[in-house]
């Protein structure tokens, strides 16, 4: 059986009614928190591959 309740937004605060079945968040919170997560991965992509090369040059001294 179907719930026929409408879903509600899961963004604190926000009690607006999300369009799709399958998304958590209504349509400007969805937008919200894809264009937040870009912004994250931008600041942590370059930490992490600094992260990798670092390890990567210490492995490698480590190895010779
Ligand atoms: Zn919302």
């Amino acid at each position: 059986m179907k719930a026929s309740k409408p879903k509600i937004c899961k963004y604190p605060k926000c009690s607006k009614e999300v369009k799709s079945d399958t998304s958590l968040f209504c349509i400007e919170h969805s937008r919200n928190i894809k264009s937040k997560s870009k912004v994250v991965t931008n600041k942590i992509l370059p930490i992490v591959l600094g992260a990798i090369i670092y390890g990567a040059k210490d492995f490698m001294k480590k190895k010779e």
